[in-house]
Formats: C-alpha cells, sequence, structure tokens
C-alpha cells in the first residue's frame, strides 16, 4: 500500500483482520454507530457513542455488582419439569433443553446471596435469553426462596427483572407465581424489609403484574421496554393512537410508575446508596 494512503491519525482505530470474525461487531440499534464487541461488553454493554443500553445477561450483572467477591446461588438445583407435556412448534422438553445448551443457564433467573460494596444483600437476576425470561414455576420458587432468605437473615433484596411475561408453557401454574411471589414480599414487607427492583429491556406480562412493580424503590435502566399488555393491543382495544415514548422508562418515570432512572454505570453505587438511606438505623 502506498505511504499516502495509510491513516495517520491517532483517532482512527485500525484493527487486524484476524479481529473481524463473525459476531465480533455490533451496529447499536439507536445511533447506527459500529461497536467492537470487546469494547462494549468492557463498557456494561451500553454503547460508546450514545449510551443505548443494550441488554445484558445475568452473569455480567453478577459481574456488575458483585466482582470477584464471594457469593452463594439459592434454588440454584431446581429445574424446570414439563407438568402439562406441552407440545407446540416444539416440545417443552426439548425448548428446556435447547435453552440449556444455548445459554448455559437452568432456568430464568438466578437468585445471588452476597455483599455489595459490604451490604448484605439477595439478588435476583433474569435472564431474557432463557424462553424469553418467562416466569415458570422454578423462576417463582427461586425468587420465593431468595425472599425467605432475605427475611431470616435481614437482608436487602433486590430484583433485576428482564421477561416477555408468564410461561405459556406451564399455563396455570405459571399464573399462580404472581400470587405466590406477591404474598411472599407481602411477608417480606411486613417485617420491614427493604425490596428495591430494577427494571430492564423488557419487562413485561405477568412479571410487570407481579414482584416488578411490588419494589418499595421501582428503578429502571434508560429506554427500557415496561409494560402489561404490548402497544398492539392496547392501541386495537381503545381505538387510538399510543403517545410517543409509550412504555418506556422516561415515559414512565413521568407519569410516575417508577422512581428513578438509572445508568448501568451508576448502578452499584446507586443501590448501596439506597440501601444505606433506608436501612442505617443511625
Ligand atoms: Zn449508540
Amino acid at each position: 500500500m502506498a505511504e499516502w494512503f495509510r491513516r495517520s491519525a491517532e483517532k482512527i482505530i485500525t484493527y487486524d483482520k484476524r479481529e473481524i470474525a463473525e459476531g465480533t461487531w455490533i451496529k447499536c440499534p439507536k445511533c447506527r454507530a459500529v461497536l467492537f464487541h470487546k469494547q462494549l461488553e468492557q463498557n456494561n454493554h451500553v454503547c460508546t457513542s450514545c449510551s443505548h443500553h443494550f441488554r445484558m445477561k445475568s452473569k455480567h450483572y453478577i459481574q456488575l455488582l458483585f466482582g470477584d467477591s464471594h457469593i452463594e446461588e439459592i434454588g440454584g438445583n431446581i429445574k424446570p419439569l414439563d407438568p402439562l407435556e406441552f407440545n407446540a412448534s416444539k416440545s417443552y422438553k426439548e425448548q428446556i433443553k435447547t435453552s440449556e445448551e444455548k445459554t448455559g443457564l437452568t432456568e430464568a433467573v438466578k437468585s445471588i446471596k452476597g455483599e455489595i460494596n459490604e451490604l448484605p444483600v439477595v439478588v435476583c437476576i433474569m435472564d431474557f435469553s432463557y424462553i424469553g425470561g418467562s416466569m415458570g414455576s422454578v423462576v417463582g420458587e427461586r425468587i420465593s426462596r431468595a425472599i425467605n432468605l432475605a427475611r431470616k437473615e435481614k437482608r436487602s433484596l433486590i430484583i433485576i427483572t428482564s421477561s416477555g411475561g408468564a410461561r405459556m408453557q406451564e399455563g396455570a401454574l405459571s399464573l399462580m407465581q404472581m400470587a405466590k411471589t406477591s404474598a411472599k414480599l407481602a411477608q417480606f414487607a411486613n417485617e420491614g424489609g427493604l425490596y428495591i427492583t430494577l427494571l430492564t429491556d423488557p419487562t413485561t406480562g405477568g412479571t410487570t403484574a407481579s414482584f416488578a412493580m411490588l419494589g418499595d424503590i421501582i428503578l429502571a435502566e434508560p429506554n427500557a421496554l415496561i409494560g402489561f399488555a404490548g402497544a398492539r393491543v392496547i392501541k386495537q382495544t381503545i381505538g387510538e393512537d399510543l403517545p410517543e415514548g409509550f412504555q418506556r422508562s422516561e415515559f414512565l418515570l413521568e407519569k410516575g410508575f417508577i422512581d428513578h432512572i438509572v445508568h448501568r454505570k451508576d448502578l452499584k453505587q446507586k443501590l448501596s446508596f439506597f440501601i444505606t438511606f433506608f436501612t442505617d438505623k443511625n
């Protein structure tokens, strides 16, 4: 290559061809910037150009909140069954197997006991990559056990939601999880426990209609889709156009449904602040 054709400006980063493997580059859906995957991961899956928050897996939230400190998983041994022997385009059993292989997870939520900046907590983190973060019996049970432990050990409870709603493959058993988790949270609240939720993109259906909206403090990530029914269904039902930004964090903050929007880089510090503020007896 002729010398005059080479890039000399320091701002222009060039990568070795070997690095341009499939999946190495990601286009930001908001600002269209082309981002290097590793760079995005180092920036907590937030666009370095416009701060768009990409969906993040539960393991990355665990890393963000707990780093390399000691943690314990609660109810990790409970795995989904197929009580209805549900069959659609794919059998439920098959779907469970494929999701496990694809995500390395055994369900759509992980419950973790640990310390955030030395404050004792129990954190449940949902993962949309496992059957759309749907709320099946195991999700309900893992969350219920996390609440039980938080009650027993007087820990603050945090739930990070990301869910398409109830798990249709488990029918009524899935819907029962709404009542089960809500009842557990009521017990926790009666004893004065602090419960914080962080709603991430997307939080919808039965999850919104139960534990997601029961937090003492309801936080959300920027521009997250949060709602019960989908916008199209609502539009058809009421026969009217919906306002701009409908069902997004900023809109919901303005209408009073959520308390605060948190950028991912501030999450750990904000959680520590709220826990200290509301639990410090001095
Ligand atoms: Zn962007």
